[in-house]
């Protein structure tokens, strides 16, 4: 049971870190767009952006990134206002419970900040509705008092950047999402780009990882760095104590057998959730919440997590009646779909 649970933290992008792993975290983050690995096409648009922001002494457009977890939004929130040469402010949706909150944040940015709000799709609404003036005219409107003597008192707003991040772009309003200029997707990292990124992590962390090694962990993290960084980290422990210090394919190979990570890359609930739609649903389709209280699981989990990879490795498909198991999902299960007969 205590390795089940730790299997899940390590595989789940959105997991919480543990403390011990802080430092390690803060090592690997790259700083540079340069040191951004991947997303080449975003990062072309936003040097341009970025340097002709710089130009007219201006803040940067407002931005949105959208992706699943552990693709970097937050690393390159950061790394914008490092080439910004900018403050960061760093906030989330469910963290700015009232109206007065994001108020006190918006008043002591300084001329150019970035304000981050990750989850930005769970912000309340009257917060919502404050961000509207601030975003367009760099105002905020504030109510003080109740009831017949209230006031409104407008303030002005130092010229800031908003990057708003999140996992589901189709639950922003259209009132919020409208009022961002520059909207970017970062899609999952190929093979090359991990196995870059897991070279350059190991670099950082002072182990050696062979080509043979990273490639290995490379092509099971899940298209995500931030699996990439956990799997290279586990790997480097198991080197410690069974190897000889080095990552090579052996190593990797071993450390990921006993993550039960297959060679897809897929984890203990990824499979659960395949075989749940094959063999409790004969296949699909079936919808997220029925899929979900099979499984125990939440709704969000599934969507924000499983659905997206297994979508990309094409072992499910979206159907209007739900999610249908592709035959590539059978024969990697080794069931037969009876389809073929
Ligand atoms: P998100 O905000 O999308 O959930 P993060 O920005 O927190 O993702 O990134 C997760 C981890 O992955 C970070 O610790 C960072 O070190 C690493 N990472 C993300 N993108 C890259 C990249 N392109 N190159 C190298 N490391 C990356």
């Amino acid at each position: 049971m205590v390795f089940k649970m730790r299997t899940e933290r390590i595989v789940r992008p959105d997991a919480d870190t543990a403390a011990e792993d802080e430092v390690t975290l803060k090592t690997l983050r790259p700083h540079t767009l340069t040191e951004f690995i991947g997303q080449e096409a975003v990062k072309e648009k936003l040097r341009i952006y970025v340097q002709a922001a710089q130009g007219r002494d201006e803040p940067l457009d407002h931005v949105l990134l959208h992706s699943p977890p552990g693709l970097g939004k937050t690393t390159l929130a950061q790394i914008i206002a490092t080439e910004m040469g900018v403050g960061i402010r760093i906030s989330s949706g469910p963290a700015i419970e009232k109206a007065g909150d994001l108020a006190a944040i918006l008043t002591n940015l300084r001329p150019r900040d970035i304000f981050f709000i990750d989850e930005i799709h769970r912000l309340r609404r009257p917060v919502e509705e404050i961000l509207y003036p601030a975003m367009e005219d760099y105002k905020i409107d504030i109510i003080l008092g109740e009831g017949p003597n209230a006031q409104s008192l407008r303030i002005d707003l130092p010229p800031f950047t908003l990057i708003g991040a999140t996992t589901r772009a189709g639950l922003i309003s259209a009132p919020l999402r409208d009022r961002f200029e520059v909207s970017f997707r970062l899609n999952f990292y190929s093979v090359d780009e991990l196995q870059a990124i897991i070279v350059r992590g190991g670099k950082l962390l002072g182990v050696e990882v062979t080509a043979a090694g990273a490639r290995e962990l490379a092509a099971r993290a899940r298209g995500t760095p931030r699996i990439a960084g956990r799997l290279l980290r586990r790997a480097r422990d198991y080197a410690q104590v069974r190897g000889e210090g080095k990552i090579d394919r052996d190593t990797a190979r071993a450390a990921l057998g006993m993550l039960e990570i297959d060679e897809f890359g897929l984890t203990l609930l990824d499979r659960a959730v395949l075989t749940a739609i094959i063999d409790k649903f004969n296949g699909g389709p079936v919808g997220v919440d029925t899929l979900a209280a099979a499984l125990s699981e939440e709704r969000d989990t599934l969507t924000d997590l499983v659905e997206p990879y297994l979508l990309q490795v094409g072992f499910i498909k979206r159907t209007p009646q739900g999610r249908v198991a592709t035959e590539r999902a059978y024969t990697h299960l080794n069931r037969s779909s009876g389809k073929l007969i």
